[in-house]
């Protein structure tokens, strides 16, 4: 075989028939250049959104398996289509969907974790001169059930192929340039990073730049795989290269800011303050395979004392239910949660060395009055849980006090 290429395109990249048709015209002519090429699929743009609109529609309380079987097919119909458009401009091409392209996961229905990736079916068709277009987001269990990987599954999709393929490189294409300090469609001074380390895009994609699954970036930095964002939509898009971090570099204090806000709150009053209590609550989370993000408890006061945690917005009524059970039977005194807040963070490998960050970013928070409602640090990170509308207002201030839009160290 020659040269492969793994290559991912998210949903606004297929959102229209005008642009699946487009993005064949690209795959054929860098098959015509000699590159083998494994293409990863998202669902048309908004489709994932409106299917888990419809079984909203109908229930609030849905099985995990039924959620993954249904969310499942949005990125079938677009590898479908998209193998359609490139045979008929004369490139073959076969659709494939997880199943077919070996994806194996474990058995949790719609936060599937990726064992591995027989890949044997993919190798055949490629030898047999095709393009592989396979269905992101998508696996299937040991019992044959059908899985998805979380949203934003398609990068990691694509990782997981790639990495099983041996590929030269896995590209992942969107509707930006590359990774940029800030989300770009909140803070439209970003600047585009040309290149950044496995490590800080880990923490950028952990606190909410969905330009990459966290899960997609871990995979590459795993095996040494390297990673490219580009954007679908310009023809020369250079993107930002995901490697191992270039010591020989001065590390930038901020290299960028992030805004979570798939987050919620929930808060637990008069938990009674002894051993073993705050581990039965998070035992019971853990259990249903919920994940939980900040925690604070705050100082006992006359035997007692609050617990308050974060998880994501989608997780919240299954969380709030969890602990309204286990509150019970300890006797706390409240149990309330609050969708409305989300968690802004900055990232920047320099702060090891530099003091007065976690300071500088709380002083600038206050002079727009927004207030603070939890705080979590690392050696290389401050994240705040604030109000959900005061999010990209806080993204935007913190850009401009740590003077990011010519961060030329970054490049
Ligand atoms: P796709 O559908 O291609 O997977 P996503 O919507 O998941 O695309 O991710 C791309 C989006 O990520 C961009 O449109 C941008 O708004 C957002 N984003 C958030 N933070 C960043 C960042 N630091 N750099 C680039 N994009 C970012
Ligand atoms: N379609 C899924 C989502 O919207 C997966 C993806 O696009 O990566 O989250
Ligand atoms: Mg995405």
């Amino acid at each position: 075989m020659s040269k492969l290429v793994v290559q991912k395109y998210g949903g606004t990249s297929v959102g229209t028939i005008e642009r699946i048709k487009k993005v064949a015209k690209r795959i054929a002519r860098m098959r015509k250049e000699g590159l083998d090429l494994v293409v990863v699929v998202s669902a048309m743009a908004g489709e994932t959104d409106k299917l888990l609109d419809m079984a909203n529609q109908i229930s609030s309380s849905k099985k995990d398996r039924e959620m993954a079987l249904l969310l499942s097919s949005g990125e079938r119909i677009s590898s479908a289509l998209l193998s359609i458009a490139l045979n008929s401009i004369g490139c073959s091409a076969v659709s494939m969907t997880g199943r077919q392209i070996g994806l194996l996961t474990d058995n949790s229905h719609t936060k599937a974790r990726i064992k591995e990736v027989d890949a044997n079916r993919a190798i055949k068709a490629l030898k047999n001169g095709n393009v592989v277009v396979a269905a992101g987001f998508q696996g299937i269990s040991e019992h044959g059930e059908v899985t998805t990987l979380g949203r934003g599954g398609s990068d990691t999709s694509a990782a997981a192929i790639a990495v099983a393929l041996n590929a030269e490189r896995c590209e992942i294409y969107t509707d930006v340039n590359g990774v940029y300090t800030a989300d770009p469609n909140v803070v439209p001074n970003a600047h585009k990073m040309d290149r950044i380390s496995y490590d800080e895009m880990l923490e950028m994609s952990s606190l909410g730049a969905k330009v990459l699954q966290f899960r997609c970036v871990e995979f590459c930095k795993k095996y040494d795989m390297p990673l490219i964002v580009k954007s679908s939509l310009v023809e020369d898009s250079k993107g930002t290269l995901i490697c191992e971090e270039d010591l020989s570099m001065e590390q930038p204090i901020v290299s960028g800011i992030m805004n979570d806000k798939n987050q919620a709150k929930i808060t637990i009053k008069g938990v009674p303050d002894q051993p073993g209590i705050a581990s039965k609550f998070f035992i019971g989370l853990a259990e249903e395979n919920l994940s939980v993000d900040m925690i604070i408890q705050n100082v006992s006061d006359e035997g007692h004392t609050d617990i308050s945690f974060t998880v994501t917005k989608e997780d919240i009524n299954k969380a709030t239910k969890i602990v309204q059970e286990l509150g019970k039977l300890i006797e706390a005194r409240n149990i309330s949660a609050d969708p409305n807040i989300c968690k802004v963070s900055i990232v920047g490998a320099g702060m090891r060395s530099h003091p007065g960050v976690a300071a500088k970013m709380f002083s600038a928070l206050s002079k727009e009055n927004i207030n603070i409602i939890m705080i979590s640090t690392s050696e290389i990170r401050v994240s705040c849980i604030i109000e959900e509308q005061y999010g990209e207002l806080a993204v935007r201030v913190l850009h401009k006090i740590f003077n990011m839009t010519n961060a030329e160290k970054n490049s």
